[in-house]
């Protein structure tokens, strides 16, 4: 509940503080702007972290004034009836909150067809979201999009070699690998590339997979027999076109849906797993030569979500966070997050900010107002 309650607190700190301005204008007029709700936002989010979506979407929302039907993904819906529960014991107005349970086809594109939701908020894959974006069209409602990624990171013979190990793995294997900001195309200098590769290999071969409610364990099972499907399929692809399989390739067990971690060196730009969003713990290891190469091909991408870069060079980590087409750039780190820090995508990874003063402009309206000022003479 920490990052529930730290997200919530933040937008609650909002509620009175945006507004709008005077603005000078010619003629004799004074004019203002007001800072308006949207109205009713349908707001559809995904199963990686249910809580954590749940707050980044209800938190500007709410502080806003807006009301809000949601829609949890039908693998997770139990801890957004929870929060909906808390809602009603601590006084919220009937209606203001409403959870909404369901598949996406019925219940998801009620919500994004139904007249009175003037706008839709919507995090999952881009494929959805090109549907949901769509249907959202044909009424012209407001939209933010929170889409897929195949984000970069990137690791210079310069860097510090033990964080850059430990981040770049993080930055794939985190909550097994089920994250849409996942930095699953490791970029690596040709210098210290077979030396990073021996060091991801033996993390991946520590890593402890098992059932998550025994304590101990870094990666529990994937969320669902599609999705472990799904990843051992891409596995396999990677196989079949060539990329070294250095660790991992397979089914954890026999039982549960685990999935061995998995590292993949040698593998090449035009490479499914290096194109497509796997959501599962997959690292594909590249390697490149200078700066402007990297920049090009990590930017070769129909997605733009984050990137991570690992360098002790200023002017390096700079020229890079400046050209990577991606809405969050982690220098020396990965998946830091703040409530004030705005987060969302460039081109296929969507459009919109969540989180920050950003993320509350995707829930009000502009409202202008001229005030004909009266003239002595006149
Ligand atoms: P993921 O790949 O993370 O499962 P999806 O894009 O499939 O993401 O789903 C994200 C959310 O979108 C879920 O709540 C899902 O039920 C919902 N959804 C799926 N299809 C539709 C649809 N046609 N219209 C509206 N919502 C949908």
């Amino acid at each position: 509940m920490f990052w529930f309650d730290y997200f919530c607190r933040y937008y609650a700190g909002w509620a009175d503080k945006d507004h709008g301005k005077t603005v000078p204008v010619d003629g004799d007029f004074f004019a203002y702007t007001r800072h308006e709700p949207v109205g009713i936002c349908g707001q559809i989010i995904p199963w990686n972290f249910p809580l954590l979506m749940q707050a980044w979407k209800l938190g500007p929302a709410l502080a806003m004034g807006n009301t809000v039907v949601m829609k949890p993904a039908e693998q997770t819906p139990l801890t957004a009836l929870y929060v909906a529960g808390l809602a009603a014991e601590v006084g919220f107005p009937p209606g203001v909150l409403n959870v909404l349970p369901g598949y996406g086809p019925t219940a998801g594109a009620a919500i994004v067809q139904n007249p009175a939701v003037d706008k839709v908020a919507f995090t999952g894959s881009t494929e959805i979201g090109t549907i949901v974006s769509q249907e959202a069209a044909r009424q012209l409602k407001r939209v933010s999009m929170e889409l897929g990624g195949k984000s970069p990171a990137i690791v210079f013979a310069d860097a510090d070699m033990d964080a850059a190990v430990a981040n770049t793995y993080f930055g794939v294997f985190f909550n097994g690998g089920q994250c849409c900001c996942a930095g699953t195309r490791v970029f690596v200098e040709e210098q210290i590339y077979d030396e990073f590769v021996d060091r991801c290999v033996a993390k991946a071969n520590e890593q402890k997979v098992g059932d998550p409610f025994i304590l101990g364990q870094d990666q529990g099972p994937q969320v669902d027999s599609d999705q472990h499907e799904k990843i051992l399929q891409l596995i396999n692809v990677g196989k079949k076109e060539g990329a070294k399989l250095c660790t991992g390739g397979g089914r954890k067990g026999d039982r549960g849906y685990y999935v061995q971690p998995t590292v993949f060196a040698d593998v090449q730009d035009n490479m499914t797993i290096a194109r497509d969003e796997i959501f599962g713990p997959v690292m594909s290891i590249l390697k490149f030569k200078g700066l402007d190469e990297v920049v090009e091909r990590a930017n070769d991408t129909i997605y733009g979500l984050a990137a991570g870069v690992y360098t002790q060079d200023i002017d390096k980590a700079m020229h890079l966070s400046n050209s990577l087409r991606a809405g969050t750039i982690w220098i020396n780190s990965y998946d830091i997050f703040d409530a004030a820090a705005p987060f969302g995508g460039y081109k296929a990874s969507g459009h919109g900010r969540e989180k920050g003063q950003d993320g509350l402009h995707e829930y009000t309206e502009v409202k202008t107002v001229f005030i004909k000022i009266p003239q002595k003479n006149s």
